[in-house]
């Protein structure tokens, strides 16, 4: 998803920034010396020291492999360290920047806020012995300690700040995900809560004009619609300004209400209760039709040419998939596709044959994978099949049939000839690494792989990644 910062992130960034630099000002040139120094001599150790604390929790070792934690935890963190107690204040921008990266990640593969912050302290607490040891506890050895526990708690300041956005970011999403398999179809789901309120509405003004039997009339909160909108309406649309007024309103309308079935009124009285009521309930209805359309708007679950699933329910496809493979030592794998020479159908043959084409590829992935799998429009002419419960050899077969499929399933043209198209997709079956975007990473390239091997065919990812996660997926828009 992309990962635009948001106004206030920015702001709190700048001001985080200028304290940070005011801060390493303030340290004076020979404490930064003792931390420069303190770099040199100590930063590898810290890094090792760091890990065989965390590694003694049972959630870090969950989400952690020995083998992950020797080739690129340890490297990374004695990075951090360094940038940390080298910072000069013209480092401060990219060390920000660097912070918000690691709290993206931190989010990303859900590692508990209190294993962050313990890591910190754990890695002060070795620091202060270090700077101890180095300089003594004089004037510069005090200030070296104050500068440092600054540098930190600042950090962690950024970080937490991308985390905590991120986790916004992704809970929103979780929740859009949640209605979408909720309500399935948002537009059916709308009209027949509108027709329950109304339906509601019409039984008030035929009980009152009737002068039947009130007494058992149906409360609204405890009407079908009211029901649906507290156990589903609220959870699904979230908190909102708008949900909470339609929830006061209910509370109000169901107040007249009793008033006006109840109290000795003459009916001049009566109809201005009423009146009162039905204005309340046409307020109801103009905010719940904001709110599905809101959700219609931003949170459409498909894709509409396609129909597939839309890309930004990936990340907690994902999120859970890994979950669910930590605990039954299962593995899933992840296969994108990229069509081939799309351009050139395009070109040659115009862009409604390309839609029709990319249907097409849409109707052969939901045919041929299993109803538990999940298919995904990723982009343009790119697809995402999520493969559960496969290792590598199954995962292979499946890749393959859909290959063959693709390339022996010409589109009909309007002419009843049938254009030929190929697709090129890379496999990768998670190897257990806890973010997602590890394991989009390597499909990724295996696809490129693909494209360069000369398209039409499967290639597996292996273990190894040519660039950085961020490089790639779910970062692009
Ligand atoms: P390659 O084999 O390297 O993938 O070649 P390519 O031509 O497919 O290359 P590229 O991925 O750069 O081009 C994708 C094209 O897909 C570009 C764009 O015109 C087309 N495309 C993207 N989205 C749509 C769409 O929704 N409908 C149609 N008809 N075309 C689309
Ligand atoms: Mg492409
Ligand atoms: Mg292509």
């Amino acid at each position: 998803m992309p990962n635009t910062p948001s106004p206030r992130a920015d702001h709190d960034d700048n001001s985080l920034a200028a304290d940070w630099r005011r801060n390493l000002v303030e340290a004076g040139p020979e404490a930064a010396q003792v931390l420069a120094a303190l770099a040199e001599t100590g930063a590898a150790e810290m890094a090792v020291h760091f890990y065989q604390v965390m590694m003694g929790d049972p959630r870090a070792s969950r989400l952690l492999s020995h083998e992950q934690v020797r080739t690129r935890l340890q490297p990374a963190m004695q990075r951090w360290v360094n940038g940390l107690l080298r910072a000069t204040p013209d480092d401060v921008e990219g060390l920000i920047a660097a912070q918000r990266v690691i709290g993206d990640v931190h989010a990303r593969v859900g590692i508990p806020v209190d294993l962050v912050t313990r890591g910190t302290r754990v890695l002060k607490q070795r620091l202060f012995q270090s700077i101890a040891t180095l300089a003594g506890h004089g004037q510069v050895a005090h200030a070296a300690v104050a500068s440092l526990t600054a540098s930190f708690d600042m950090a962690l300041e950024g970080m937490t700040l991308a985390y905590s956005n991120a986790r916004e970011r992704s809970s929103r999403t979780d929740a859009a995900y949640r209605l979408f398999s909720l309500v399935q179809n948002v537009g059916t789901e709308r009209e027949r809560q509108r027709a329950l309120l109304l339906d509601w509405e019409n039984t008030l003004l035929y009980a009152l004009a009737s002068q039947c039997d009130t007494a058992g009339f149906q409360s609204l909160a405890g009407s079908e619609f009211g029901l649906w909108f507290t156990h589903k309406g609220v959870p699904s649309f979230g908190e909102s300004a708008e949900t909470r007024q339609i929830c006061e309103l209910i509370g109000e309308i169901d107040d007249a209400l009793q008033q006006t079935l109840h109290d000795e009124n003459d009916a001049r009285v009566r109809a201005t209760q009423l009146q009162d009521i039905r204005g309340r309930v046409s307020q109801v209805r103009s905010l719940l039709g904001m709110l599905f359309e809101r959700i219609g708007e931003l949170d459409a679950g498909c894709d509409t040419l396609t129909n597939l699933l839309n890309r930004r329910f990936l990340p907690t496809v994902l999120r859970r998939e890994i979950e669910l493979a930590a605990k039954s030592q299962s593995s899933f794998a992840v296969l994108l596709l990229d069509l081939d020479h799309f351009k050139t159908i395009n070109d040659e043959h115009g862009h409604e044959v390309g839609d029709r084409a990319l249907q097409h590829v849409a109707t052969i992935l939901g045919q041929f994978t299993r109803g538990s799998d999940y298919v995904f429009r990723y982009g343009g002419e790119e697809f995402v099949v999520v493969l559960v419960a496969v290792d590598e050899p199954q995962a292979l077969v499946i890749a393959n049939s859909l290959c063959r499929r693709v390339a022996e399933s010409p589109v009909v043209l309007a002419n009843g000839g049938g254009l030929d198209i190929t697709t090129s997709i890379g496999v990768a079956v998670h190897d257990g690494h806890p973010d997602y975007e590890r394991v989009m990473a390597r499909a990724d390239a295996a696809m490129y792989q693909a494209k360069k091997r000369g398209r039409n065919r499967v290639v597996l990812a292996d273990g190894s990644l040519p660039e950085a996660p961020e490089r790639i997926a779910l970062q692009r828009s």
